[in-house]
């Protein structure tokens, strides 16, 4: 692979760097130790950056050196999992319960050697950010980041994100313009009945049985609401109600969360949820409130940056490991708030086959650094190319 030969160089370092990361990880806006050894690179490059944005988010920049030219922003997300991990590695989690399943040590560490390579060799005419974000999982720290003046405190035409991704051929990057991932919302009905001896449901209106009703009657939103060329996913993941054997409860809570790719098709089915909720509850005498809440927006690349973005890939990988057009995913992203600024290209990196992110057996592959590194890399040099 057409490597950077600085950046294969310190393949080992990088190694250390990111198994260092992966034995500390840190949740949402917690990430403390994470932004405190980042800053410690970042000094150490001899780069310039601004901490405590989105409380322990980072910004490095670095000017080129062959003159004036348009400003990009390259993103790293930070945070670990509540997860427990179940590995056996020298270097698995210190901290009980959270675990870097989803690879973000990986991420920072390709793009922290990415800003050491540069920071040697600014061979570029603009302005590079290198962008370390905390809160993907659920909280939205790239929404605060946002919020708190990413784009006006560091202008930039551009922004690019890249997450690894398994069961995508190992080395491989894909993109596509258009959503890449969906939205995310959450939703919590509550379904108020009246208690009763269980022995004797008609003397109240039970919660339970409408909750079952309303479990399926739910699943007909995808299925008969959508146009079945669009996507939409409505899973309820939370059952809670009743501590009896013998009393039917007053009150029975679902939980679940909706994932779309378009506007319209977001609108439709949170006020089909509703009115299902409401509907089917009051066919049997029971109330049902809702709570609705939109999290991330769906992650939408803009065609010309994808073009450059897989160009760059092609650069660092060979072009045969270049997939132009891979399926989106259900999943979601909060890089999508950045995307809704500023135009852009999220990627994947396929790790190859092996455990999912999110289980308690991931570990992000370290062969992947160096390539990972040079993509960031062979971008800036395309973007930042000086004019003759
Ligand atoms: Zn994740
Ligand atoms: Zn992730």
């Amino acid at each position: 692979m057409p490597l950077v030969d600085e950046i294969a160089g310190f393949h080992p370092e990088m190694t250390a760097w990111r198994r260092e990361l992966h034995s500390h990880p840190e949740t949402a806006f917690e990430e403390n130790w994470t932004a405190a050894f980042i800053a410690d690179k970042l000094s150490a490059f001899g780069l310039p950056f601004e901490s405590g944005i989105a409380r322990t988010g980072i910004v490095a920049t670095l000017k080129g050196r062959l003159g004036e030219g348009p400003a990009i922003g390259l993103r790293a997300d930070m945070d670990a999992l509540d997860i427990t991990e179940m590995t056996n590695l020298p270097y698995r989690s210190t901290i009980s319960g959270k675990m870097h399943a989803c690879g973000h040590d990986g991420h920072m560490t390709m793009l922290l050697g990415a800003a050491r390579h540069l920071a040697a060799n600014p061979d570029f005419a603009g302005t590079v950010h290198f962008i370390f974000q905390p809160a993907e999982e659920m909280n939205g720290g790239g929404k605060v980041m946002v919020e708190e003046g990413l784009f006006e405190r560091f202008p930039m035409e551009r922004v690019f994100g890249l997450h690894n991704w398994p069961g995508q051929a190992f080395g491989s990057f894909s993109g596509k313009p258009g959503p890449m991932l969906a939205s995310s919302d959450l939703f919590e009905i509550t379904v108020k009945g009246r208690a009763a001896h269980a022995a004797m449901p008609h003397l109240g209106i039970d919660p339970v049985t409408v909750a079952g009703e309303l479990i399926g009657a739910l699943q007909t939103i995808a299925s008969r609401t959508v146009d079945p060329l669009e996507a939409a996913v409505v899973s309820i993941t939370q059952v809670h109600g009743g501590d009896a054997w013998n009393i039917i409860p007053d009150e029975v809570v679902l939980r679940g969360t909706v994932r779309t790719f378009q506007p319209a098709v977001r609108d439709a089915v949170e006020a089909r949820v509703k009115a299902i909720a409401t509907g089917v509850a009051g066919l049997h005498g029971a109330t049902a409130s809702v709570w609705y809440d939109r999290r991330y927006p769906p992650t939408v690349n803009t065609a010309a940056e994808v073009a450059l973005a897989l160009d760059a890939a092609g650069a660092a990988a060979d072009q045969d490991h270049v997939i132009p057009d891979p399926a989106s995913s259900m999943a979601s992203e909060d890089f999508a708030y950045m995307l809704e600024k500023t135009p852009g290209a999220y990627l994947w990196l396929g790790s190859g086959p092996g455990p999912a992110l999110h289980s308690s057996g991931y570990d992000f592959n370290d062969e992947l650094l160096p390539l990972g590194a040079s993509y960031w890399v062979r971008l800036v040099e395309r973007l930042l190319a000086p004019t003759a």
